[in-house]
């Protein structure tokens, strides 16, 4: 029988696992509603059922883990504002012996970067960034074929990268980080300073149905609504600044946009490579490929289950 290996994606809400083997093919996949308040013990008990469940299927060899949060190199959660009840807990040792098999764990944006390296659009791509555009901004360098992260284990948080000094109030407590201009959390914040009826606007099309802020907003932008319009070419001229300051750091030539307002943003190439433009040095946007992700929604469970392979 091949070797199998778990991988988990832990989000705020959820996680999500998937079941790989060697070759990268998904041999099973599992969601799990956690709740933002899960505590240690009741997500331990909730991965252990997956893996039972997976062991049904293939003996697993390793566990990975995807964290939406601050993982040191041990695999101890630092920051993850998202899971309250996580934060300082060394989740890695801490599984390692309640399931018994060895158990690694990073930053999730980190895992999806592996995961698109592998078998994704940046497969062949020596040096990378993987940005995820949803309800944060989170990121993943590959550099050299290694996810680069640093001397604690947090680095290349592009989402707090400080674009706008004195600017809008990010979630870590700082001021005008990249994330607090592009993000679903950050659409909503726009939305709401704007004033006039496009609040209204958004409310109406999220209550037929729509998913989510940013595909409402992208939407009415596509529509031609001048307000939405605004607020989208801020966003996007937003990110191509900091993709452009990110790639001025690392000299990386490639970006793969990952999260629910890729789409979007992929829809407006032309004004993201416009604003990049303008802020790149020593090069031209031309020298830049930007790549939508292909790895899906599996992507972090994926990228987590190779960590465990490659560790
Ligand atoms: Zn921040």
């Amino acid at each position: 029988m091949t070797a199998a290996f778990a991988g988990i994606d832990i989000g705020g809400q959820s996680f999500k696992a998937a079941l790989v083997d060697e070759s990268a093919a998904v041999l099973a996949t599992e969601t799990v509603a956690t709740g933002a308040s899960t505590s240690l013990a009741s997500l331990s008990a909730a991965i252990s059922d997956v893996v039972r469940n997976f062991s049904a299927v293939a003996p697993i060899t390793a566990l990975g883990c995807g964290v939406a949060g601050s993982v040191t190199h041990d695999g101890r959660l630092h920051g993850c504002p998202n899971l309250p009840n996580l934060c300082g807990v060394g989740l890695a040792d801490t599984l390692q012996e309640f399931l018994g098999i060895p158990v690694v764990a990073d930053n999730d944006a980190h895992c999806h970067a592996i995961a698109e390296g592998w078998t994704g659009s940046a497969a062949g791509v020596e040096s990378f960034l993987l940005v995820t555009l949803g309800s944060g901004l989170g990121s993943g360098l590959v550099l050299d074929n290694k996810v680069y992260r640093g001397v604690t284990g947090f680095g290349c948080e592009l989402g707090h990268m400080i674009i706008v000094a004195s600017g809008r109030l990010c979630g870590c407590g700082n001021r005008g980080c990249l994330e607090a201009y592009v993000s679903e959390m950050a659409i909503r914040e726009s939305v709401r300073s704007r004033g006039g009826d496009l609040a209204k606007r958004v409310d109406s099309r999220l209550a037929e149905g729509a998913l989510g802020h940013a595909e409402v907003l992208f939407g009415l932008a596509d529509d031609n609504d001048d307000d939405a319009t605004s607020v989208v070419c801020e966003l996007v001229e937003m990110l191509g600044i900091g993709l452009a300051s990110a790639i001025n750091v690392f000299d990386v030539t490639t970006i793969v946009l990952g999260g629910g307002i890729a789409p979007g943003v992929i829809r407006r190439l032309p004004e993201l490579r416009r604003a990049m433009d303008g802020a790149l040095f020593a090069r031209s946007e031309d020298a830049v490929a930007i790549l939508p992700a292909s790895t899906g929604r599996w992507a972090g469970a994926v990228g987590a289950a190779r960590l465990a392979i490659m560790s």
